[in-house]
Order: C-alpha cells, then structure tokens, then sequence
C-alpha cells in the first residue's frame, strides 16, 4: 500500500477519535516516514512511537493530534517546541501556522538535532528552526511565543516556560514523575495562569536544569 493511502487510513481512525480537521489536513501533508530511522519506516503509519535511537521516540501521531488539537495553532503564530525529536511533531506544526508563521524547536542531543535538521530540510520545511540546547527554560531569544508544546515529560511547570507564553498564550505539556499527565496551560489576556488535566499519558523524560537530572 502506497503511504498517501495508510496515511489516509491512520487519520481517518483519528477523526473517529474525535481530533479536528484542521490537524487531520495537516497529519495528511506531512510524510510520517521520512522522519524515521529506515529499520522502521515501515511501521510509519501505525498509531504507535517508534524508536528514533538514542533512547529516544517519536511519539504516536494520536498524541501527536491531541496536542496539536488542543494547541489549537493557528495561521501566523510564533511557536516554541521542547523536544525536537526527528522533527516529525515540528513539521505538523509547521503545517498549522503556515508561511507566516514559525515554529523554534529545541533539542538537546546533538545527532537528534541534526536528523531532525536534516528530515525538515529534506521534506521542505522552511519555516522551521532546529535549536540545539538544553529547553527545559524555553528560549528566551525568540519568546514570547503563541503557543508552547513540550514533547517529553517534566517534574513540575517550568516557570521560565510560563514566562515566554504570550497572553492569550497556550501551552501543552506533560507532567509528572511515575504517573504523567498531560496539562493544557493557558494565560490569560491579564497574564492569569490556568491549567486544566487532559488525561494519563507516557512520555520520556525532560532532561536539563527545569527537569529531571540526566543520571
Ligand atoms: N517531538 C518529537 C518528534 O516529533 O519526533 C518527539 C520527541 S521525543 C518523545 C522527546 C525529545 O525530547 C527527545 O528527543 C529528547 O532528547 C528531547 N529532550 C529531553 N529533554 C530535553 C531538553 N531539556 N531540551 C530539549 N530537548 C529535550
């Protein structure tokens, strides 16, 4: 089967799931397989992370859809992502915010950083910067952004990371020590922080000085 078809397949499962259309179009452009190592290119269109060396996973697209669901990107916004894997996540993103938006990925394993680099480049993403440092405080130097998405797990909210949300800002990201969840955090127009629990999930951690310890 040609990937465009499983491709359709996979995001016609997540539309029963209930995830938008907006995000399914944009799953729909993005070749899944060409952000993977070539021992699992084949599993590209199974709802399920695959590993992307280096201890590391690309995460299932349905997480994928559900952050970028409840991100709710829009054409034009300024993003920051913490994570930036083999970039797959970057670019579904980048899809959302269009031409004149951006999306600053950060990534703290240099190969990773360059893979994903390299599969951006490749598929064509130009509106898309890949960042090697540690992101557990964000980026300052391109901040204040629309929107936040943190693809591994942190002990607690970084601070820094609600600092660099844009009033009427978002931010997706998963919480937690042995049990994670998923938090949506949103500032309001005054700079009110609220977070509200959108459910269980299961991410690596966030290694750097607002995470986990790397030992
Ligand atoms: N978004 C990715 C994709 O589309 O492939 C998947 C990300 S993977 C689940 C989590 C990533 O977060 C890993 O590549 C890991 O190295 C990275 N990471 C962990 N701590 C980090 C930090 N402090 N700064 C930047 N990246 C970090």
């Amino acid at each position: 089967m040609e990937f465009r078809e499983k491709s359709a397949k996979l995001v016609n499962n997540l539309r029963f799931q209930g995830v938008g259309e907006k995000v399914l179009d944009a799953m729909l452009r993005v070749p899944r397989h060409l952000f993977l190592p070539p021992n699992v290119r084949g599993d590209a269109y199974i709802d399920t992370p695959l590993s992307i060396g280096y201890g590391q996973t690309i995460s299932a697209p349905h997480m994928v859809a559900i952050m970028c669901d409840l991100l709710d990107l829009r054409e034009g916004q300024n993003v920051l992502e913490v994570g930036t894997g083999s970039g797959y996540n970057a670019a579904v993103m980048a899809e959302l915010v269009g031409s004149t938006g951006h999306v600053y990925s950060v990534e703290r394993i240099a190969p990773l950083a360059e893979f994903a680099k390299n599969n951006l480049a490749d598929v064509g993403y130009i509106n898309v910067t890949v960042m090697l440092e540690d992101g557990s405080g964000g980026d300052l130097l391109h901040s204040p952004y629309d929107r936040i998405c943190v693809t591994c797990a942190a002990p607690d909210i970084p601070q820094p990371l609600i600092e660099q949300l844009k009033p009427g800002g978002l931010m997706a990201i998963p919480v937690g020590v042995t049990f994670q969840q998923l938090y949506l955090v949103k500032k309001d127009m005054d700079g009110t922080v609220h977070e509200e629990i959108k459910g269980g999930v299961v991410f690596v951690p966030l290694i750097g000085r607002y995470g986990f310890s790397d030992d």
